[in-house]
């Protein structure tokens, strides 16, 4: 597993190659508003280490994933999501994940509706 790949969409919006509205940043992770937003708040928390998903994420130790849930749940609070939001990892192809850099979905701002489609 390396830290960064070159030919990933999210590792380049992590360095800057490609333009994100970045909403928060850490030492580990960097979260940016979704370019096609499914609430009115809709943030994608992404790890600086590149892991193909939250099984990998998983993996990579306690570290980076604490920090993306800290940064899920301090955009939440700036937000004025704090009466409910919703974090969601898509995770495999029959989950439709389409970008294979893990990142955490951030929704709120509207009422969400269960189950999940
Ligand atoms: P997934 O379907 O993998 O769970 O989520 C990928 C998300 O990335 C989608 O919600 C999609 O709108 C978002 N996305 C795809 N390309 C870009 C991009 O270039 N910039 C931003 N900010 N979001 C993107
Ligand atoms: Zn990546």
């Amino acid at each position: 597993m390396s830290a960064s790949d070159p030919s990933c969409l999210f590792c380049r919006i992590i360095a800057g190659e490609i333009p994100a509205s970045v909403v928060a940043s850490t030492e580990l992770s960097v979260a940016f508003r979704d370019v096609n937003p499914q609430a009115p708040t809709h943030v994608l928390v992404v790890p600086r280490r590149h892991v193909a998903n939250a099984a990998e994420l998983a993996e990579a130790g306690a570290e980076d994933l604490a920090d993306v849930f800290a940064t899920a749940r301090a955009i939440a609070h700036a937000e004025g999501l704090d009466d409910g939001y919703r974090m969601v990892f898509n995770t495999g192809p029959r989950a439709g994940q389409t970008v294979f850099h893990a990142h955490l979905h951030v929704l709120g701002g509207r009422d969400l509706s269960w189950p999940p489609g």
